[in-house]
């Protein structure tokens, strides 16, 4: 094996919230700045820690987007180096073999395929509607138009819905890559254009979606035709997902949550209602997981700003491992409404 590189980038999966998000912010950005790594301890905060089936797919999707050299990728594996090699854009397919997120698989190599030299497309297979992580409507209405944005032009379509545990869902992406990506400003929401609820239910009696859909008509005022339920056949398994979307002139947020055995379908309903009602509350444009998700591609670009809620210990360790690899000073100022206004500057 030959002697590590003096500019590997040494990452402790276990600072702040140890979770999956320092794996795949560290890969992201070790295939955008070209540095190797070496993460330890990976998700130790975690009660399995290490690499699930949905990180390996990950790490295994950035080696192949990066022509990496990748030691410890294995199922449980603590320990990873990884050095890249020349990024390529091109045709890939990524499954992850479980009803692990493929969404966050493309989270990973997202970033890098918006900066190749050549145009991509994706297909990638696994769950698409997993609780704790970007659903695939998340994905396609509230993060990649603002991506879009900032210069590349990113489009996805839905072939199959993937939910725990069967798996089985499948999308595919498409990516125009640029040189460097613009730098993106989210102030403020505008006027709230459209709100749509859709409970989905597969392989599952339709009358969960219309309880679902009533909760959110008699307890946060959503109207009728806001709403509707829409039954699956061709799902692997059974799953139910409710899922709202506000559409305003400046961004469009998405909240989501999931059907689960002995949890009543107002209950489903009544949190993800509970989460809109707080986002259209605040003032804030931009809700939890996109302040999240929108911080790598702003520090790619060298800067941005965005106004949203508390930020989370997700978004706050986020910051700690892309300061790692870039040159950028993050800012979090409160404002007396409660907002935080988060602000990237640097030199990418
Ligand atoms: P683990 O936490 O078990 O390591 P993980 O790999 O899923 O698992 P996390 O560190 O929890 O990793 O990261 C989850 C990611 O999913 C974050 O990017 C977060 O913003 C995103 N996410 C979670 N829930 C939602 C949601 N409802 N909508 C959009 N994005 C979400």
């Amino acid at each position: 094996m030959s002697a590590p590189r003096t500019d590997t980038i040494e990452i402790d999966g276990s600072q702040g919230e140890g979770g999956g998000q320092i794996l795949r912010t560290a890969l992201a950005l070790s295939l955008c700045t070209g540095k190797p790594l070496r993460l330890f301890q990976i998700r130790a905060g975690r009660a399995k820690p290490g690499l699930l089936r949905q990180h390996l797919t990950a790490v295994n999707a950035a080696a192949e987007v990066g022509g990496a050299e990748v030691t410890g990728a294995a199922l449980g594996s603590r320990e990873l180096t990884f050095v890249p090699g020349p990024l390529r854009g091109g045709e890939y397919h990524f499954a992850v073999g479980t009803a692990g997120s493929a969404t966050l698989v493309l989270q990973t190599v997202l970033p890098a395929l918006c900066l190749a030299r050549e145009p991509s497309r994706l297909t990638l297979e696994g769950g698409t509607h997993n609780p704790l992580a970007p659903p695939w409507d998340f994905l396609a209405h509230a993060f990649l138009p603002l991506l879009g944005r900032m210069g590349p032009v990113v489009t996805t379509e839905l072939e199959r819905c993937g939910f725990y545990p069967a798996g089985g869902g499948r999308f595919t992406v498409a990516v125009t890559p640029v040189a460097k990506l613009q730098p993106l400003t989210v102030l403020e929401r505008g006027k709230v254009l459209r709100r749509r609820a859709r409970a989905i239910v597969a392989n599952l009696p339709t009358r969960i979606a219309q309880r679902e859909l009533g909760t959110l008509q008699g307890q946060f005022g959503l109207q009728r035709d806001e709403c509707r339920a829409q039954g699956i056949r061709d799902s692997a398994g059974p799953g139910n997902v409710v899922i709202i979307e506000i559409e305003a002139e400046h961004v469009t947020e998405v909240f989501t949550g999931f059907g689960e055995k002995g949890v009543k379908s107002e209950e489903v309903a009544g949190a993800v209602g509970a989460e809109m009602q707080r986002y259209l509350e605040s003032s804030a444009p931009v809700g939890e997981h996109l302040a999240d998700q929108l911080l790598l591609p702003l520090a790619l670009a060298g800067g941005g700003t965005y106004r949203t809620l508390e930020p989370s210990s997700h978004t706050r360790t986020n910051i700690d491992v892309i300061r790692r690899f870039l040159d950028v000073v993050a800012r979090i100022e409160q404002s007396d409404d409660g907002t935080h206004t988060i602000t990237l500057r640097g030199q990418a």
